[in-house]
């Protein structure tokens, strides 16, 4: 699960600029970002940062600005450097950097792609068009299967082709990887999308189906509208069967291991073995099937459905997902409707934006060991991973005092934290794209093959043992990740940097700002979602009933400190929606602060600009928080974010005792807390 929500947040919004990171030669709290007029006890995410605040303004394109999207500009500035120096080189052929460079230039060689129009996606029309009857059918929908869906990492639910595939640890045996297969077969991004009954979205339909026709016109077909509706009904019909967002992310209703005579049994209509031949998956014996009721459906269809309506089908979505590499007609109307339409975004990025991050999508560890290297030091790594011992020894120290969890459950607590693999800047292990392979001149077909370049990389892991050190996110990635079937997290190289972490500042500001983001994720695997999960990463409820009441009871208080936020005189903070959240971030900051502690081994910390360490640390804290959005940015995300307002995460620093004399706390500020209002949780 990814945790940080401005990151993800800021990751949608088009780069289209880019700022430079802060200069300054100064390493720790920034004095000048604060509003010392303010009092630390009535409003602190003002005191830390208002000044900053104050004179920020938020770029034209953007709806936030923070310390995540300027690093997130500042990864995209780095990457995009080393691809275009790459893209200049003259590598050995065959070697990672020349795959950067020919990959980086196909994508950019819009002449050639102009020049051969159509012709890429003729053999493959050609193969559609050839099928003859429901068994071919079902052999070309399974060479369709890619490992596009990713339930619980980077949770993707959404594929275009009709099922997707996951490969990863089996929830009944973690330690081999196993087939999760998911629905999928709808372009529009969920299924909300055809079933909602609003004026926008009957708007958005109706936009689709000219989008539709319009792109099969293009493509040369005949009748376009008729096929267009076609199309657009049996979309329309998979979404009625489709399982909703909120019950995809229930694992507990994911856990349905089918055999391939099952598929046949519980879903009959598709020729699965057919299906599975075409899938290269023959061999499979077993799957985890995350939305049954869907396959049910969804292969009802595939035989209740005429042939024709289904080859359509076929046709166009084999057009879209390829439009943005095919002639601009085609990649232009593919964007006024996904990109204007969906998103109400006016422009299109630029192309060499767009082509640093197609290259970071398909050599994405290409890029990022060279990145690494060049931006993340050894000495940076060794100094975060003595961060995170000490904050793992924090959070063994703090089971270990509670007194309201069980013995046993506490024992499986800490056997689950010493086997938490917790990686820092990029993994041990790179991947191999020594089977991928990339022509200088052929866009098309650099990116089919890497589709199927992952999907076959992906299927010869099948039923091997588990790599938990395997990342999931690379190097140049801004953001943070919670890796449950692993019993991992990921701290990528992008974002271990100033303002979270700077090699240079003292201790006790990195502890305040990254030790408490890093508590933050090691926390969730101790939380209600963590408690599904063993040491091993196995679906086991190792909480007792009586531990699980004990945490619901002490979290209530914090979900009703929550909704007493009000961002808007109409609009409060949803204490339930943000709680999950809201307990990482106070035991984060509870771990971050013991592991500050136990790193001054007795000594008193430095003072910075008269600030004591104590302070310097809650004042790292709340910097890290910054932001300035716009308003119906923040009234979107109060409505739809798990995940509390960035300033409302800053003045959580009022459930910790140490905060209290820090600032010289009194009873009628406003942020105290009386101590038996603080919430503890760890
Ligand atoms: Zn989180």
């Amino acid at each position: 699960m990814v945790c940080l929500a401005t990151l993800a947040f800021f990751l949608l919004i088009s780069p289209d600029y880019f700022q430079a990171a802060p200069q300054t030669d100064t390493h720790g709290i920034v004095v000048g970002d604060m509003d010392r007029n303010v009092k630390p006890g009535d409003d602190f995410f003002t005191y830390a940062v208002g000044d900053w605040v104050k004179r920020t303004e938020i770029p034209p394109d953007r709806a936030a600005v923070g310390p995540s999207s300027v690093l997130d500009d500042l990864s995209n500035k780095r990457t995009s450097e080393l691809i275009e120096h790459a893209a200049k080189s003259t590598a050995q052929a065959g070697s990672n950097l020349r795959k950067i460079a020919d990959l980086y230039n196909s994508y950019m060689d819009e002449a050639a792609i102009e020049s051969k129009g159509l012709a890429p996606l003729r053999p493959h029309l050609d193969a559609i068009a050839a099928i003859q009857d429901k068994h071919q059918l079902a052999y070309v929908l399974g060479k369709t299967l890619r490992t596009d869906v990713d339930a619980l990492n980077n949770t993707n639910f959404h594929t275009a082709n009709l099922f997707g595939l996951w490969v990863a640890p089996d929830f009944n045996d973690s330690e081999h990887y196993t087939a999760y297969i998911l629905q999928g077969g709808l372009q529009l991004p969920d299924r909300e999308y055809y079933l909602a009954n609003s004026e926008e979205m009957r708007g958005v339909r109706r936009a689709y189906l000219a989008h539709v026709a319009a792109m099969l016109k293009l493509a040369g077909f005949s009748d376009t509208d008729e096929r267009a509706k076609r199309i657009v009904e049996l979309e329309h019909a998979i979404a009625e069967k489709h399982t909703s967002l909120a019950d995809n992310e229930d694992i507990h209703r994911a856990n349905n291991p089918w055999s391939q005579a099952d598929f046949s049994a519980k879903a009959p209509g598709v020729d699965w073995a057919e299906y599975f031949r075409g899938a290269g998956l023959s061999k499979q014996e077993k799957f985890i099937v995350w939305q049954p009721t869907a396959f049910t459906a969804e292969s009802a269809l595939v035989a209740s459905t005429p042939l024709e309506a289904w080859k359509d089908w076929l046709a166009y979505h084999l057009i879209e997902s390829m439009a943005g590499v095919l002639p601009k007609p085609l990649a232009e109307e593919r964007f006024a409707f996904f990109g204007k339409t969906l998103t109400g975004t006016e422009q299109q990025r630029p192309r060499w934006q767009r082509g640093v991050g197609l290259v970071n999508t398909f050599l994405g560890d290409a890029v990022g060991q060279i990145y690494a290297q060049k931006y993340f030091p050894p000495e940076a790594k060794a100094q975060v991973q003595a961060m995170v011992a000490n904050l793992i020894e924090a959070f063994r120290k703090r089971i270990d005092a509670l007194t309201w969890m069980d013995p046993a459950t506490k024992a499986e607590a800490k056997t689950k934290l010493s086997a938490l693999y917790v990686g820092v800047g990029y993994s041990d292990s790179w991947k191999d794209y020594s089977g991928y392979e990339v022509k200088p001149d052929d866009i098309f077909g650099n990116i089919w093959r890497a589709q199927l370049f992952d999907y076959q990389r992906d299927l010869a892991r099948l039923g091997k043992p588990i790599d938990r050190k395997e990342w999931s996110m690379t190097p140049q990635t801004v953001n943070a990740v919670n890796l449950p079937l692993q019993n991992a997290l990921n701290f990528p190289a992008a974002i271990l940097q100033p303002p979270f972490f700077d090699p240079k500042a003292p201790d006790v500001v990195n502890y305040g700002s990254i030790g408490a983001v890093i508590g933050h994720e090691i926390s969730h695997t101790f939380d209600t979602e963590g408690s599904t999960f063993d040491a091993k990463g196995r679906v086991r409820d190792w909480w007792t009933p009586a531990d699980l009441k004990h945490f619901e009871e002490a979290t209530a208080k914090l979900a009703a400190q929550y909704d007493t936020y009000k961002p808007f005189p109409d609009l409060a903070v949803n204490g339930r929606q943000t709680l999950a959240e809201n307990i990482a971030d106070v035991a984060g900051l509870c771990a971050a602060y013991d592991g500050y502690r136990a790193s001054l081994a007795g000594k008193t910390a430095p003072t910075q600009d008269g600030f004591t360490g104590d302070q310097q640390f809650f004042i790292a804290f709340g910097q890290s928080w910054a932001i300035k959005e716009r308003e119906a940015a923040l009234r979107q995300q109060v409505l739809t974010d798990p995940h509390a307002p960035d300033r409302y995460r800053a003045d959580t620093v009022r459930n910790l005792d140490p905060w209290y004399p820090a600032f010289d706390l009194q009873p009628g500020d406003t942020l105290y807390l009386a101590p038996a209002e603080r919430v503890r949780i760890w």
